[in-house]
Formats: C-alpha cells, structure tokens, sequence
C-alpha cells in the first residue's frame, strides 16, 4: 500500500486525460445498470483494500461538515457546536466548514477514526464510488483518483467492465 500511494499521484496524473475523456462519455450517455455495475465494483475493491493501511484521504483532504455531523459530533466529545467549530474547522471559500489543518485531527496513530462511531457523513461515504449516479460526481471522482487507490481502481475497472 504503501509504495501504490506513493506512485498514484504520478498514475492519476497519466490516466488524466485518459479518464476526463471517458467521464465526459459516460456523463452523455450513463449506461442503463451504471449503479448496479458501481455498486459491484466498489465492492470488489473495497474487499481487497485496507483503509487501515492507507488513511490517505485523512491525511491528505479531509471532509466538509455539516450542520448535522456538527451538531453530533460535538454531543459526542461534549461540546458545544460552536466551541466544537472554533477548534477545529474553519469556513473555506464556500463557506462550507471544512477541518483547520490536515491530517485529520481525528485521526489516531494507528490510522483508526477517534470518533468513528460519529464521523461525518462525507467520511462515510467517501470516496463515493458506489454512489447512485455516478456519472454525477465524476469531477470529483477525477480528483480522488490520485488520492484514494481504491477509487484509482474503480475507475480502472469500470473502463475495463463498461468499455
Ligand atoms: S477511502 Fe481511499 S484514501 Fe481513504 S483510506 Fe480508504 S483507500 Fe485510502
Ligand atoms: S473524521 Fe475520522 S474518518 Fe473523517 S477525516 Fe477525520 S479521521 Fe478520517
């Protein structure tokens, strides 16, 4: 894992090109089981990646918060929403809440979520690959390429599956 995380940022960057034009295909003309054929690729990738051994996206982005994961993980570390707010993230140019500095504050020695349990919504589901119409979030999906291996695969294999 650890040598493929030091290599996809090269490998996204010549895939690029590559995948912008595939993405741009699919985005015309989504194939009819495009959420079917995510949803069983993203599993079979995610049966033979380790986020453990990776934690890339932790280290290296981190999410947006909503008012909800706010409102929830302060409960949890027994805040409140706004001293929760002040210590830990700041409003990026969307004014969406984003974390001060990466990596994630939350994020233990051992690549384990200290607030697992509650994390936000965006770090469940991240990095979206088995999402219902994919073809939606395919800019994103070109970002996360060279920051999730495993989103890298997906993408990789879906060229493969769908042509
Ligand atoms: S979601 Fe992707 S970047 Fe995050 S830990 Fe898992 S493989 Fe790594
Ligand atoms: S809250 Fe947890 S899962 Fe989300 S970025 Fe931080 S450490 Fe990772």
């Amino acid at each position: 894992m650890k040598e493929e995380l030091a290599h996809l940022p090269q490998l996204a960057k010549d895939k690029h090109k590559e995948n912008k034009k595939y993405f741009a295909k699919l985005r015309k003309k989504p194939p009819k089981n495009l959420d079917h054929v995510m949803r069983e690729l993203h599993d079979e990738v995610f049966s033979e990646v380790d986020c453990l051994e990776c934690a890339n996206c932790c280290k290296t982005t981190g999410p947006l918060f909503t008012d909800a994961d706010i409102e929830r993980i302060a409960r949890h570390l027994k805040l409140k929403p706004r001293q929760f707010t002040d210590r830990y993230l700041r409003m990026d140019e969307d004014q969406d809440y984003v974390l001060q500095s990466v990596p994630c504050a939350f994020l233990g020695a051992d690549n384990y979520c200290l607030i697992y349990d509650v994390r936000p919504k965006a770090c469940r589901e991240y990095p979206h690959t088995d999402r219902k119409k994919f073809h939606q979030i395919t800019d994103i999906t070109l970002k996360n390429t060279a920051i999730c291996p495993a989103a890298f695969r997906v993408v990789e294999a879906m060229k493969k599956r769908l042509g």
